[in-house]
């Protein structure tokens, strides 16, 4: 079986590697469930998007909601990209980060006015609104401050994404953005509304997409209103596509940055916005195929039905299958030389939807080390404590150097807010 995914994660004889490190050494040091990420991966997809970018103003946003390791956005902002917030508190990590606020767009449906005034604050490159009523608080909390606020409008194409409906997000039924119809009479209101300046326009269609059609369609439909906002006499500067390129978990062909960029490139080209500023907002690109989840198998329990093998890690830990039925790779990190069974992979929490792959052809025994493969984006980042279970401990493996950058949580950390009544 090939392994979908990375060149920084290879077999090498019976051994699965990440970079330079053998994946049953990182178990065997820091314990399981563990979190691994290639730094190098994670710099070789961001440079794709650098490369096809080359020569044009742009400034990629990392969307950091995929995975926000303080090592992951420090490892970003080293190579010049800037991020793509949904709340205060990924303002906070790209500040801890030591990252600075002006490489920041603030996306997301529903801002509250902290979230506002300490992006005023902190001084964010543009404001991602995506409503009217959003729009006038903005102005409110901006004017109050004596500041300004630039924005981008998020307009809803109305495109198809083609993707799972949880993760599309540019159709009329979903909740993200403003109408295109309506954009037009918002950017009016936003050129008059003291405390807001107009910057940009964006979009972001969807997530996991495998297609350049989606994104062309988008560019189509956000030009179009670029060209009549601005024939009313206000500039918009930049044209955010938003993220949403998919990767390989399987067998998905996804196209590269380059031959993606390429298109939509040649697009604005041909409908003369050659000078455009383009910000893109990539997440799951940047990261997914980065990461690695590593498992123990605590039972093997074979059955009439079904045969079962119980991992330490759970939905808890990595939730995509429970939640979306993703389909993960899941490979031994040492190969066996015995024959493969059928396996349901699944975890310690008590719920049925607790797997992580069904049917899975496997040649395992009791405390061998599984790798869950593409598992760098909404992987850690959507753990939670469910069933009281600390979350896993996160590694960076950088050539043959490993960082530590997450601590596995104490089961003292679990309860550490909590308090019993006097
Ligand atoms: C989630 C999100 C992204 C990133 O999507 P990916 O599929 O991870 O690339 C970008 N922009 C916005 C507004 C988002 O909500």
């Amino acid at each position: 079986m090939t392994l979908p995914g990375s060149p920084f994660l290879a077999r090498r004889g019976a051994s699965l590697s990440l970079e330079q490190v053998e994946l049953t050494d990182l178990a065997r040091r820091f314990g399981t469930p563990l979190y691994a990420y290639s730094r190098n991966a994670m710099r070789a997809a961001l440079a794709g998007y650098q490369r096809a970018l080359a020569g044009r103003k742009h400034l990629i946003c990392y969307a950091m909601k995929a995975n926000s390791n303080l090592a992951v956005l420090q490892t970003f902002a080293q190579a010049g990209c800037g991020f793509d917030i949904v709340s205060a508190g990924e303002l906070r990590r790209v500040l801890a980060a030591g990252a600075s606020a002006d490489k920041v767009v603030f996306s997301g449906v529903g801002k509250t006015r902290a979230d506002m005034q300490a992006a005023l604050e902190a001084g964010v490159l543009c404001f991602n609104v995506e409503s009217q009523p959003e729009l006038l608080l903005l102005s409110q909390v901006a004017s109050a401050h004596g500041a300004t606020a630039r924005i981008s409008l998020r307009v809803n194409p109305d495109v198809d994404a083609r993707t799972h409906p949880y993760i599309s997000t540019g159709l009329k039924g979903n909740k993200f953005g403003v109408a295109h119809e309506q954009a037009l009479a918002v950017y009016r209101q936003a050129a008059e509304l003291p405390g807001t300046e107009v910057a940009g326009i964006d979009c972001h269609i969807g997530s996991q997409i495998t297609d350049i059609d989606p994104y062309i369609d988008a560019v189509d439909r956000l030009l179009d209103l670029v060209e009549a906002v601005e024939a009313s006499g206000i500039p918009i500067h930049h044209v955010d596509m938003g993220g949403g390129l998919g990767i390989t978990y399987t067998d998905e062909t996804p196209p590269s940055a380059e031959a993606l960029l390429g298109a939509v490139l040649a697009r604005m080209d041909e409908r003369g916005h050659g000078q455009r500023e383009i910000l893109l907002e990539p997440g799951r690109s940047l990261v997914g195929n980065a990461g690695v989840l590593l498992t123990e198998v605590l039972y093997l329990k074979p059955g009439e039905q079904k045969n079962f093998c119980i991992v330490d890690a759970a939905m808890n830990d990595l939730v995509r299958p429970a939640m979306y039925e993703a389909w993960m790779a899941i490979v031994p990190c040492e190969l066996r030389e015995q024959a493969a069974q059928r396996w349901d992979i699944v975890g310690p929490v008590c719920e049925s939807g607790d797997w992580l792959g069904r049917d899975r052809d496997l040649a395992v025994r009791q405390g061998d080390v599984l790798a869950v493969l593409s598992a760098g984006a909404y992987g850690f980042a959507m753990s939670s404590n469910y069933n009281s279970r600390a979350r896993a401990a996160e590694v960076m493996v950088d050539g043959n150097q490993v960082h530590l950058i997450r601590e596995r949580e104490s089961l003292t950390d679990l309860y550490a807010l909590e308090r019993l009544i006097p």
